[in-house]
């Protein structure tokens, strides 16, 4: 009984109290005004802001005209293709005509670590504390994240081509062996294997990565269902995309997370219910490519995991959530023809604990509850856009934007304070994105059509 005698009367690590604080918690609690206390990186108390007043606490951050919310997870990314943001847009099948050669050319170790810093300043600065992410030099993805301070699953991407690091077809598959024995154990990057996408994988070698995956005890993230030459080969071969993929043992799993889902029919929604597989649902950048509107409605009321993603900077552009979280529920009315679907309350679940879920980290992350990680994010509500507050969840998803995010705190941390990185120089990392532009400048103008 002494223990926790001790750890009670012993002094909370930060208290910030604010104007409100949506948990998001199963009981959809706000309290209005509210305080939450930090301890050992994990949330030790919540409740009515004079409560919070009893509290002691190393460092006090009083927030009268903000309101605090878990911070906002992005399933998938591919965060160091922000030096060719905004390249070659408009184009038909743009991933083979401009993208793979474009990476081929221009990815290095440099530029993957330089964006990567870059976006990840956006990232944060919108409010996201946790995302997913797949690409090549992924080790530098995961030394930037380690810098900045956010909390991922990253992936080393395997192609059965060559790609910017492996000049060997599947040579991913060994780098990414490096990559998770190096960063294993990190207390907020978790590495994973992340297979492209069934066209560019073979059987064969998908078969292996489930083997890797189980020995290694990781997950795996692909692109499933995205591309309408995808869906007709393998509607041919099996089916369906789905269906294709399950004749493979063990991939279709808890462990895989499943990028886009366009081209899915009622079946292939029930057996993604019945693999208990999670989905990373890409709105903007899935606008963007003309393609499908994901069944993100259908797959829930299924029963599946389902988080919201910006995608990388290339096909979704904007990497702040607040663009796809406002998508979401659009995009989704439009799709089932009924205004009542996606609640701006179910659209929030989605960007934060839908986004966990997703990911397997519900245990830890995506809500405001005693005992999960501190991870968590102060909005001025002092702004234009963002006045009158009549429904938190609508102004969340419908008027909150960007630069209404004033501070983000991961493990407990300030990540961002008053709108600016603590882990790093962001204007230096500014500088070298506009360097790095300027050499890809010359070889973008080339291949971009006339
Ligand atoms: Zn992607």
């Amino acid at each position: 009984m002494d223990v926790p005698m001790a750890r009670t009367q012993s002094p909370d690590d930060l208290i910030v109290e604010a104007a409100a604080i949506v948990t998001v918690d199963p009981g959809w609690r706000i309290l209005s005004p509210g305080y939450i206390a930090v301890k050992d990186r994990r949330i030790s108390a919540l409740g009515p802001a004079a409560e919070g007043r009893l509290r002691s606490a190393k460092r006090r951050v009083e927030a009268p005209r903000a309101f605090l919310m878990p911070g906002m997870v992005n399933t998938h990314t591919h965060i160091s293709m922000a030096a060719f943001r905004g390249a070659c847009e408009d184009i038909p099948n743009r991933l083979t005509k401009v993208i793979f050669p474009l990476e081929r050319d221009l990815v290095t170790r440099d530029l993957t670590y330089w964006s990567a810093l870059y976006c990840l300043a956006e990232m944060a600065r919108s409010g996201t504390t946790t995302f997913a992410d797949m690409y090549y030099f992924e080790d530098e993805v995961a030394k930037a994240t380690d810098k900045a301070g956010l909390r991922a699953i990253l992936g080393e991407t395997v192609l059965g081509h060559a790609a910017p690091d492996a000049p060997e077809g599947y040579g991913g598959i060994d780098y990414a062996r490096n990559f998770i024995r190096d960063w294993d154990g990190h207390p907020r990057i978790e590495p994973c294997l992340a297979p492209h996408a069934p066209y560019t994988v073979d059987a064969e070698h998908l078969a292996q990565i489930v083997r890797e995956a189980k020995k290694l005890d990781v997950k795996i993230m692909m692109h499933v269902a995205e591309m309408d030459f995808e869906h007709e080969k393998f509607s041919r071969l099996g089916g369906s995309v789905l269906r294709y993929l399950d004749s493979i043992p063990g991939l279709l799993s808890p462990r895989l997370l499943a990028v886009h889902m366009l081209y899915l029919d009622d079946a292939d929604i029930n057996l993604a219910a019945q693999r208990g597989l999670r989905v990373a649902h890409c709105p903007a950048s899935n606008a963007k490519s003309g393609r499908l509107i994901c069944p993100a409605s259908r797959l829930q009321s299924a029963g599946v995991p389902l988080g919201l993603a910006t995608d990388g900077p290339l096909s979704g552009n904007g990497m702040d959530m607040q663009g796809v979280l406002n998508l979401f529920p659009k995009m989704q009315k439009v799709r089932e023809g009924r205004r009542d679907i996606v609640t701006a309350r179910e659209a929030v679940r989605a960007a934060t604990l839908g986004g966990a879920e997703a990911l397997g980290l519900d245990g830890d992350i995506g809500s405001l509850e005693i005992g999960k990680k501190a991870d968590f994010i102060l909005v001025d509500l002092d702004d234009f856009n963002i006045q009158p507050v009549y429904d938190w969840y609508s102004t969340i998803v419908y008027a909150m934007r960007p630069h209404n995010v004033i501070s983000v705190y991961i493990d407990g941390d300030e990540v961002v304070a008053q709108r600016r990185m603590t882990g790093f120089d962001q204007d230096e990392v500014f500088r070298r994105m506009g360097q790095i532009a300027d050499d890809c400048a010359k070889y973008i103008s080339r291949i971009s059509p006339a």
